[in-house]
């Protein structure tokens, strides 16, 4: 490329992303402006610890720095909002990509390392009915530079420590988007050296894409996110049932956890629904029926509302047991991280214990998923959720 045609660039791309070109598109582009090749070198140092802006590379001059922030920007996500949890555990971004869609990127800081849960899509098809993410459709699969970039924007806040874990548990359905997803793990583990046994793919459960992982054949931890013990249920509940029933999930999912000789994951967020019903106000109301000329809606009515265990009762955790009996498995129960526009809410403290009782009776491993940043609307899509209602 030479200078013309970089120029030539400009125009084309309205903000050219630095870290998407490659060594010697890089050179190119700080030639145009009468740089040395070595400031590529630099350059690319930054974007690799995740440099957010140019102001940070110090080691550039100053002239340099102001023209790259008028014309370019260092990496395909940038920070639109950070949100720190009051525990100061957990780092919230709202991050916007190129052509405007927003996703989200959260970092944990734990007892065990330093986790951060990627999004792979921003938005998704799959009509999960207690999910925030899901509730603007899909938008588009990430790239796998997109991906790697929410880990390298945690990085960076991290400062002097590193990325350990990596959970791909964000917006969107990785599954959908395995190709990339796959490219993004070698990149981490390549680059970041982050152990595959570190990271983690969650998935409702889209079967190719599980055994697409194993004929991949590398040790990354896979959780299913099953919330359902019977297929009517998660039929209901999650759209994809109707496609991949939970006995073919399983098996593919075990398939691929019996390979790699990893502890398969279970998520299951444990809800109640609130039952709304009609219920007539007027004694008379019987006769109104009868009334040919009045409406059904013209009915005085009040609603009813109970609550009832959705997925969550004794009974539940007995069919949950009987599909996991046996197995090396470990079943995470998630407490729901409420969304307005969903009509569920989460049961009792007594009740998540009551069927953790049942399974741990039962022989299967299992543990209460801590809620971490409640206090920044961590549940996963709330905060872009949030920031699309607000520019509408
Ligand atoms: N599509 C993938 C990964 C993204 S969702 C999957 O389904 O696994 C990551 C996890 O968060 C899933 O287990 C999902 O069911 C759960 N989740 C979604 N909305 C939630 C909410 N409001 N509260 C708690 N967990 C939620």
């Amino acid at each position: 490329m030479n200078y013309a045609l970089c120029t030539m660039n400009y125009t084309l791309m309205t903000t050219p992303i630095l870290f998407n070109l490659n060594d010697s598109e890089l050179e190119q582009f700080v030639a145009g402006f009468g740089q040395p090749r070595f400031r590529a070198k630099q350059i690319r140092e930054w974007l690799d610890r995740g440099a957010p802006d140019f102001a940070s590379m110090k080691n550039l001059p100053e002239t340099l720095r102001r023209d790259l922030d008028a014309t370019a920007q260092t990496l395909p996500v940038r920070i639109v909002q950070k949100l720190e949890s009051s525990d100061g555990a957990t780092t919230k971004f709202l991050l916007e990509l190129a052509g405007g869609e927003q996703i989200e990127t959260v970092l944990m800081r734990t007892t065990y390392g330093n986790s951060v849960c990627v999004s792979s899509q921003a938005g998704c098809a799959m009509g999960c009915k207690f999910c925030a993410s899901t509730l603007l459709g899909l938008k588009r699969n990430l790239t796998a530079n997109e991906m790697y970039a929410q880990v390298l924007t945690a990085k960076w806040e991290l400062q002097s420590s590193d990325v350990t874990h990596i959970v791909v548990m964000g917006t969107g359905e990785p599954l959908m988007n395995t190709d990339a997803l796959i490219e993004f793990i070698e990149r981490a583990h390549a680059d970041l050296n982050i152990g595959m046994r570190r990271i983690t793919v969650s998935t409702c459960g889209i079967v190719p894409g599980i055994e697409k992982l194993t004929e991949w054949g590398k040790p990354v931890n896979l959780a299913i996110s099953l919330h359902a013990p019977t297929d009517e249920l998660r039929s209901v509940l999650m759209p994809i049932n109707n496609k991949y029933k939970i006995a073919e999930v399983l098996d593919a999912a075990f398939r691929n956890a019996d390979k790699n000789n990893r502890q398969l994951m279970i998520e299951y967020i444990l809800l109640e629904s609130e039952e709304r019903r009609a219920q007539s106000l007027d004694i008379n109301s019987d006769k109104l029926k009868d009334n040919k000329e009045t409406s059904n809606s013209e009915l005085p009515t009040s609603t009813l509302c109970a609550l009832r265990s959705y997925n969550s009762s004794v009974e539940h955790a007995e069919q949950l047991s009987e599909l996991l009996r046996g197995k090396n498995v470990m079943v995470n129960l998630i407490p729901w991280n409420a969304v307005a526009e969903r009509e569920f809410s989460a049961p009792s403290g007594n009740a998540v214990h009551r069927f953790q009782d049942v399974l741990i009776k039962n022989g299967i491993h299992t543990r209460i998923r801590r809620e971490r940043g409640t206090d920044i609307g961590s549940a996963c899509g709330q905060l872009r959720l949030n920031s699309k209602n607000q520019k509408q």
